[in-house]
């Protein structure tokens, strides 16, 4: 098989009701590019008919189709490194499955690298989210904006292109929570952000609850910045000096002003609030040492970043030997499952 010009890796996670509307549309749009192609679909675990409507689809159009198998729920982006590593072709488009990107669009992220761009974001024109996403979004946006030199202007847009050279760099690095856009964004010579449509979800509902949406921004933080470490010795610092001051002028108050300590400067704020508040600062400031301590725990273990089950391709891939994850389930189909090589 030649390499293929594009690679299209989307990854998959409880999908079943939109991958029938993403086949419609993806491989028309691809086919009008008029170039080699593959798509890499990385089924994320899950527990719907994904599995299922994935191998149909690999049988419908073989020679263009790639299917990763993950053993279990990996989160998005390491679906996405999978893919980026086992992807062949020079250009590498992330999307996903929900159509809300538009993929009549890749067309326009490739003419922008054919103006020598080695990596293209995008924005959302038009942003079709709840407005409470959309709220949250420019938070976390305006946040990341200041702690990190990361600058994008919609960080959760997917619909990207990435240069083979960006890709190589991002699975050279063995990140155990990363934020994909950011980390090529960090590793490209000339990134640049191109408008695309958005749409709403096409069915389906989002597979991010708040409460992983902010571990994702969690990652995003503390992944390309210690910042907000350095907030906090430096707060240390100003919340000791100001307390030194105040107890110098309680004492100046106490011996050279005389009179009753408790209607002095002391008594002037409410200690008990102020104490909540330095014990909100510090159990926060030490919540985010965790959250880095934990991280670096997590990356010190070395266990594998996700496990593959299955990858299904045309038998015509080169040098498919090696049987190293061998818990292939038996299929209708398994002359073609073929355990990849690593
Ligand atoms: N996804 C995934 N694993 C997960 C969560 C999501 O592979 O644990 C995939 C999902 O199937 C979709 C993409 O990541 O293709 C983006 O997810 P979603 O549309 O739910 O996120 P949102 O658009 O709400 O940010
Ligand atoms: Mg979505």
């Amino acid at each position: 098989m030649t390499a293929p010009t594009l690679s299209v890796i989307i990854p998959v996670y409880n999908e079943e009701q939109t991958l029938p509307l993403l086949f419609a549309r993806l491989y028309p749009a691809l086919d009008a590019l008029k170039l080699p192609y593959e798509i890499l679909f990385i089924n994320d675990g899950g527990t719907d008919k994904s599995a299922a409507l994935l191998r149909e689809q690999f049988e419908r159009r073989p020679e263009v189709t790639r299917v990763i198998f993950f053993s279990g729920n990996f989160g998005q982006h390491m679906a996405i490194i999978a893919g980026f590593e086992y992807c062949r072709g020079n250009r590498v488009v992330t999307l996903d499955a929900d159509l809300q990107n538009p993929p009549e669009e890749i067309g326009k992220l490739l003419g922008a690298m054919e103006r020598g761009h080695d990596y293209v974001g995008s924005v959302r024109q038009q942003r079709r989210d709840t407005a409470f996403r959309r709220l949250a979004s420019r938070a976390m946006n305006w946040m990341r904006e200041r702690i990190t030199r990361i600058r994008m202007t919609d960080q959760g847009c997917m619909l990207r292109a990435y240069d083979r050279r960006i890709v190589d760099a991002i699975t050279r690095s063995s990140e155990v929570n990363t934020f994909i856009p950011a980390l090529a964004y960090t590793y490209a010579s000339s990134p640049t952000e191109i408008e695309v449509a958005h749409e709403e979800r096409a069915a389906g509902v989002s597979k991010y609850s708040l409460y992983s949406l902010l571990r994702l921004n969690f990652d995003l933080v503390t992944g390309f910045s210690i910042v907000p470490l350095q907030v906090f010795s430096l707060l240390g610092m100003f919340v000791a000096v100001v307390s030194v001051l105040v107890y110098i002028g309680v004492i100046i108050q106490r011996w050279i002003i005389a009179g009753s300590v408790a209607e002095g400067l002391y008594a002037l704020w409410d200690r008990d609030i102020l104490q909540f508040f330095l014990t909100g600062l510090v159990l926060f400031g030490l919540g985010l040492v965790g959250e880095y301590v934990g991280r670096i725990y997590q990356q010190v273990r070395g266990r594998p970043r996700y496990l593959i089950q299955a990858v299904l391709e045309s038998g015509q891939a080169a040098g498919v030997t090696s049987a190293e994850s061998s818990s292939v389930s038996p299929t209708p189909h398994s002359s073609l499952l073929t355990p990849h090589p690593k």
